[in-house]
């Protein structure tokens, strides 16, 4: 059994933890939290340790909320730690890792410099195995990589062009905006997703521009891929279709937009309605000569958490990584 422990119960953090809970070879050491807030009371409710730095365990005590111990303690305790910390965070906390001798896995908010490797388990599992530090690239990047990478098997691509619609906040972000405009960000292109894909897909020829929309459900990428060789339409269709962790969606079942695709996932019963798929729109999908276009939506809370997974069991050096993507789908009920 692998001890894992997740720094940063937040929007990440408590579902990364939820997904460690359901993994056969996993086991769940704790999660540290900084505030006496709703996360902190539930994660009590469902029996998990709640870790805290040591200055503050009075704090939570007073609140009812019982402290397992301190951070550091939790993190001496385990043999992975995953860091959902805010953007940067991360970074400060590398050096406590680093001191303990733990390997860690880090978030796509931190620089890529953080870490031995950027993962995508489509695209580089194995480059992560046996590494000290992995970090999972953000929602918008593993969405471009799984999808690039799929569509690398049907043919090789030369170029992406790539436009991203970003989601302006999560759904519990009360503060952010904007709720009335859409904004490039940034203004300049590219936008720092492109840099990003090439962490993993080192000699890709990407530009990628994005902008922020007032919608805090999905966000939503539009591609124009250039390819070596002409593909039918048919071919794209197949290999998506096949592809773990990627899902189709067509006009016929009437999901034509993000609001409906989440939706599907409060019918389906999906915990805190995640979708971690990477979801098609299927009539989007068009060739024309060796260009192929697609539209697709990414699920900003989710679509990371079984790659953290994945990113666990390589740092252990667990070698098989379309196995560890079996296990982590099965474990987390993503089916085709
Ligand atoms: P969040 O703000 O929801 O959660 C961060 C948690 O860390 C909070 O619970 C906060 O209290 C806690 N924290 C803050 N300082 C801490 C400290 N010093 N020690 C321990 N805990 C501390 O943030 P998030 O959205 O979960 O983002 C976490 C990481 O995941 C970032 O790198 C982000 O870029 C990345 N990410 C976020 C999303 C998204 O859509 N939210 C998607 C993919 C990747």
């Amino acid at each position: 059994m692998m001890k894992v422990s997740v720094n940063g119960y937040g929007t990440i953090g408590k579902r990364v933890a939820s997904a460690i809970l359901a993994q056969p070879d996993m086991s769940l050491i704790g999660v540290s939290k900084t505030s006496t807030n709703y996360e902190a009371y539930h994660a009590q409710r469902l029996g998990i340790p709640l870790y805290v730095p040591k200055e503050s365990i009075k704090e939570f005590e007073d609140a009812g909320i019982k402290v397992m111990g301190t951070i550091e303690e939790m993190f001496r305790d385990s043999d992975v730690i995953v860091d959902a910390t805010p953007n940067g965070v991360g970074a400060q906390y590398k050096q406590v890792y680093s001191s303990l001798g733990k390997k860690s896995i880090f978030q796509g908010g931190e620089k890529a410099n953080v870490a031995d490797v950027s993962f995508s388990a489509l695209c580089n599992y194995d480059e992560a195995v046996d590494k000290k530090y992995v970090r999972v690239v953000s929602c918008n990047t593993t969405g471009l990589l799984r999808t690039l990478c799929t569509i690398n098997r049907v043919e090789k691509i030369t170029k992406v062009r790539a436009t991203i619609v970003r989601r302006a906040a999560d759904p519990k972000e009360v503060k952010k905006g904007p709720i009335n405009s859409l904004t490039p960000d940034p203004a300049s292109i590219p936008s720092h997703h492109a840099k990003d894909v090439n962490t993993v897909l080192k000699d890709l020829d990407i530009v990628t521009m994005a902008i922020v929309a007032p919608t805090t459900l999905m966000h939503v990428h539009m591609l124009n891929i250039t390819l070596a060789n002409q593909v039918t339409r048919e071919e794209v269709l197949s290999t998506l279709s096949s592809t773990p962790r990627i899902l189709l969606v067509s006009g016929k079942s009437k999901i034509t937009s993000t609001a409906e695709i989440i939706e599907v996932a409060r019918d389906i019963g999906r915990s805190r309605n995640d979708l971690y798929e990477t979801v098609v729109f299927e009539d989007s999908v068009s060739v024309k000569g060796n260009e192929l276009f697609l539209m697709y939506a990414v699920h900003q809370e989710s679509i990371v958490v079984p790659e953290n997974i994945d990113a666990i069991r390589a740092v252990t050096g667990f070698r098989d990584g379309l196995k560890s993507v079996e296990m982590t789908n099965t474990s987390m009920g993503i089916r085709k």
